[in-house]
């Protein structure tokens, strides 16, 4: 599938984040993990840049998603800033109180978070710490390993044994920038999830086409990153 994409925003600060009329999808993990690449390899263009990028790394940075043919965008991208490989304890006490805990916990928006771990190397302890976080924040959220391509299958399909043991409550996705393997599976959840958010918010909706949504969020909770009908009323007031 050919996406059309825009690059929104990029919040240092809650004042920044663009206003909330979009169904969200939150990419997070630690830097080099691959998320630029996983961005990049689902809108199919070089949208976001890699962490060595200076000015945008600890900022959020928005996309807007647009599918072709169609006037108005119909999805946000929220990529998260990397965290450090042994630092997330720092970083989540210093930094993530400031922006990134807020957005996670009152962003009206956002559908799914997306958690990324190296399926290249064991479960690290910044990885657990995230999915912890993620996981107490009521919010759905997808497991992706990435960099799928480095390992045999036989390496790959002990690497997701590992995950699925360590993280019990995610089906973790195998997935690669390299070679495409996963994109499609990523496109049909965050679409599911996206069209659950757009129904629960909005009494239904023709955002999606649910002929293209082909398989259900099983186990993974989705449907939990909605808000309270409350909230919702409040964001499509305050879009129309
Ligand atoms: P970020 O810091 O999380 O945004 O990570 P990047 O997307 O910049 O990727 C970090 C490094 O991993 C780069 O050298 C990428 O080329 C490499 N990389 C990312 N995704 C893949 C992948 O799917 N396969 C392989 N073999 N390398 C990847």
């Amino acid at each position: 599938m050919r996406v059309l994409s825009r690059f929104l925003a990029s919040a240092t600060d809650l004042s920044h984040f663009p206003a909330p009329t979009l169904p969200e999808i939150a990419f997070l993990g630690r830097s080099n993990v691959g998320k630029s690449s996983v961005i990049n390899s689902l809108v199919g263009a070089k949208l976001a840049r890699t962490s060595s990028t200076p000015g945008r790394t600890r900022a959020i940075n928005f996309f807007e998603i647009r599918w072709p043919g169609k006037p108005q965008p119909e999805l946000i991208f929220a990529d998260l800033p990397g965290y450090g490989y042994a630092k997330i304890s720092r970083e989540i006490s210093q930094e993530w109180p400031k922006f990134i805990d807020p957005y996670i916990h009152q962003r009206s928006t956002l559908a799914l978070c997306i958690a990324l771990v190296d399926a290249n190397i064991p479960p690290q302890q910044s990885d657990r710490q995230l999915l912890d976080f993620l996981s107490a924040s009521g919010r759905g959220f997808l497991l992706v390993a990435t960099k799928s391509d480095r390992l045999s299958n036989n390496q790959l399909h002990a690497a997701l044994r590992t995950l699925a043991q360590e993280y019990p409550a995610a089906r973790p996705l195998p997935f690669s920038a390299k070679t495409g393997a996963g994109r499609d599976e990523l496109w049909k959840q965050i679409r599911q999830a996206a069209q659950t958010d757009a129904d629960q918010w909005m009494g239904g909706s023709e955002l999606f086409d649910p002929k293209l949504v082909g398989t259900t969020i099983e186990g993974l909770g989705a449907g939990q990153a909605s808000l309270n009908q409350v909230e919702r009323t409040q964001v499509v007031q305050r879009a129309g």
